[in-house]
């Protein structure tokens, strides 16, 4: 059912609502208790005058989407990208509704975005940038109301001067208020790489249940950030050959595998990919169709499409972004067969879960190690895989749907125990 009222309506929100409608469809939720846990609980939209470094000031413009406060506090990460819309922000914090619920964490759903490529602005107006968009949220934000992280274009700097800011507000240190966050600041170990670490950990998995070892492994890998980089490195260790990584730019290709370290060295010099001289260049458009073992869409939704899907010659599409597989080219892949799927919800899990032992730390003030950080993480990463194999023998569906069938269902029995309130 299309929500054609709504201040989110956008081509990823529907993505979102139609995925919804699927796994709402086998729970068989009655239509008031399914609107109530589709619709996002509420909005903020801010506006934020930054002084430039020339003087002059800009207006920018933000969100934050809380899709469901019912199983615990919100959680999700803040983009920064010039594309961010308020759908997009509500698609993103839905998701995160889901995945929170189907590793089992107690947290609703939310997601943050402002409009800006960060890349043009200087390190003293990304800073003046974040610290406003933190200083307008905190009338809605708290470490026991909702609980922000990064996302595309935001790092652990930028997290940091938001802790600081919301900190210096409340007056004293208040680290749980969000993750993601440097050591230094209350960070936890193994944050950096656990979304990617989580993401090659599914994908070795699942490859291992197929037979297919690390040697005959290839993988491409769009957008290489946080997520797809550290997923780049973790496969690499494992004995998989990286044949294809790219970014805003472009990517590069080389059949023969690429070197990461000095890929890495190079992105991290000269602000992107362009220019690397360990492969070919090539488009990401034409990045997406190379054969490869495994392709992980790493940075945009909404990149495999119909125009697409029917050209993928991957063995596995490991979702490392959110929403990179729009509904049409999800019927393709669904009818061609011959794709493993590992859905968004459950593969890029593992940065909210890390996320997740940060905030315990924070409350706590006791800190783990990486191997406590790690062996917890895979524990619960093993768990949702099993959780979810079983939901899709028992319903006979796609891996997405039983992934979303598990995290609708636990956010509706909560809404349902809850009941409406008055
Ligand atoms: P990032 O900013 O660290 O990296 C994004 C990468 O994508 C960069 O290399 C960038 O150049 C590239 N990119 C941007 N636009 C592109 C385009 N049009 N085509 C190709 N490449 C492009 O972001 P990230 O944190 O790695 O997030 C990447 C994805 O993973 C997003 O979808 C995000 O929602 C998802 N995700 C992130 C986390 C996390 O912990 N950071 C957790 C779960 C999911």
């Amino acid at each position: 059912m299309a929500l054609t009222h709504t201040i989110y309506q956008s081509p990823v929100f529907q993505q979102a609502c139609n995925q919804f409608d699927i796994a709402a469809d086998i729970l068989g939720l009655e239509p008031g208790l399914r609107e109530r846990t589709k619709r996002p609980r509420r909005c903020v939209v801010v506006s934020m005058p930054v002084r430039m470094d020339n003087g002059q000031i800009e207006i920018f413009e933000g969100y934050r989407v809380q899709h469901n406060l019912s199983t615990g506090p919100a959680k999700g990460g803040i983009r920064f990208h010039e594309d961010v819309t308020l759908g997009e922000v509500a698609a993103l914090a839905m998701w995160m509704s889901w995945k929170c619920s189907l590793v089992g964490l107690p947290y609703g759903g939310a997601k943050g975005g402002v409009i800006v490529n960060a890349r043009d602005l200087s390190p003293t107006e990304l800073e003046r940038l974040s610290r406003r968009y933190m200083q307008e949220i905190i009338p809605f934000i708290g470490p026991n109301i909702d609980i922000p992280a990064p996302d595309l274009g935001t790092n652990e700097q930028v997290i940091g001067w938001m802790m600081d800011t919301y900190s210096t507000h409340v007056g004293h240190f208040d680290p749980g208020v969000i993750t993601g966050k440097p050591i230094a600041l209350g960070g936890s170990l193994g944050r950096r790489e656990a979304t990617g670490e989580g993401v090659a950990w599914f994908i070795k998995s699942y490859l291992q249940d197929m037979a297919i070892t690390p040697e005959k492994t290839t993988v491409i890998i769009q957008g290489f950030g946080n997520v797809g980089s550290e997923a780049a490195l973790a496969l690499y260790d494992w004995g998989a050959e990286v044949i294809g990584i790219s970014d805003f730019t472009g990517g590069i290709h080389n059949p023969k595998g690429i070197d990461l370290k000095a890929a890495l060295a190079y992105a991290s010099t000269h602000k992107s990919l362009i220019g690397f001289t360990g492969g070919d260049a090539i488009t990401n458009e034409e990045l997406l169709v190379q054969p490869c073992t495994v392709l992980i869409p790493a940075a945009l939704e909404r990149v495999i499409t119909k125009d697409n899907a029917a050209n993928l010659k991957c063995r596995m599409l490991a979702e490392g972004a959110n929403g990179p597989t729009t509904n049409d080219a999800d019927a393709i892949l669904t009818a061609r067969g011959d794709i493993e799927i590992i859905p968004d919800v459950l593969c890029n899990s593992g940065g909210v879960i890390v996320s997740y032992f940060e905030w315990l730390q924070n409350l706590q003030n006791y800190y783990w190690t990486k191997g406590e950080v790690f062996d917890k993480l895979y524990r619960m990463l093993a768990k949702a895989k099993a959780s979810v194999d079983e939901t899709q023998k028992k319903y006979g569906c796609s891996r997405r749907t039983a992934a979303l069938v598990l995290g609708i269902a636990r956010v509706a029995d909560a809404k349902a125990k809850r009941g409406l309130f008055p």
